[in-house]
């Protein structure tokens, strides 16, 4: 039996928000939030899942968005980014999930009364309790462009546990 250590990785990703559009659904951390503009993107366009598996990929040293998602997108047609987070963590190996921390940077929509939901939803695909999820949400007060509502900007720190 190997000693156990913790490592944390970090992942970021944005995304713009496309042009109003009346009332839609966009796909936040697992669940669909109303709101009147869409995100553009090629999938769903879930940019907490997709800094999730950034940072999985922070660990793995195998990058999934841009390569294999790529594929799974464009040529297979899933746009679940819950699909793209499992790609990720079929690399782990060695590796376990212990606590995720993700932090949110825009104007709208109101992220506030969706964090409990979004918790529950990303330690159901980590495999952690959702105590072990936390997630701020700043509007970063205008000095940038997820600030004064064109996008929105997400970082998250995943530790690990890892046997060496
Ligand atoms: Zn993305």
């Amino acid at each position: 039996m190997g000693n156990l250590v913790s490592i944390s990785t970090i992942g970021q990703d944005s995304h713009r928000f496309g042009a109003p559009c009346g009332n839609t659904l966009i796909r936040l951390g697992g669940i669909d939030i109303p709101f009147d503009k869409p995100i553009e993107a090629n999938s769903d366009g879930d940019v907490v899942y997709h800094a999730i598996t950034n940072a999985i990929s922070g660990f793995t040293g195998v990058n999934i968005l841009g390569f294999e998602a790529d594929t799974i997108c464009l040529e297979k047609g899933i746009k679940d980014s819950a699909v793209y987070i499992d790609k990720a963590l079929e690399y782990l190996k060695n590796g376990k999930i212990i606590h995720c921390s993700v932090s949110i940077e825009c104007l709208c929509p109101k992220i506030k009364p969706h964090i409990p939901a979004m918790k529950e939803s990303i330690g159901k695909i980590l495999g952690i309790p959702s105590s072990s999820v936390g997630i701020t949400a700043t509007t970063g007060e205008g000095l940038t462009g997820f600030g004064r509502g064109e996008g929105i900007q997400v970082f998250c720190i995943l530790t690990f546990a890892k046997e060496i």
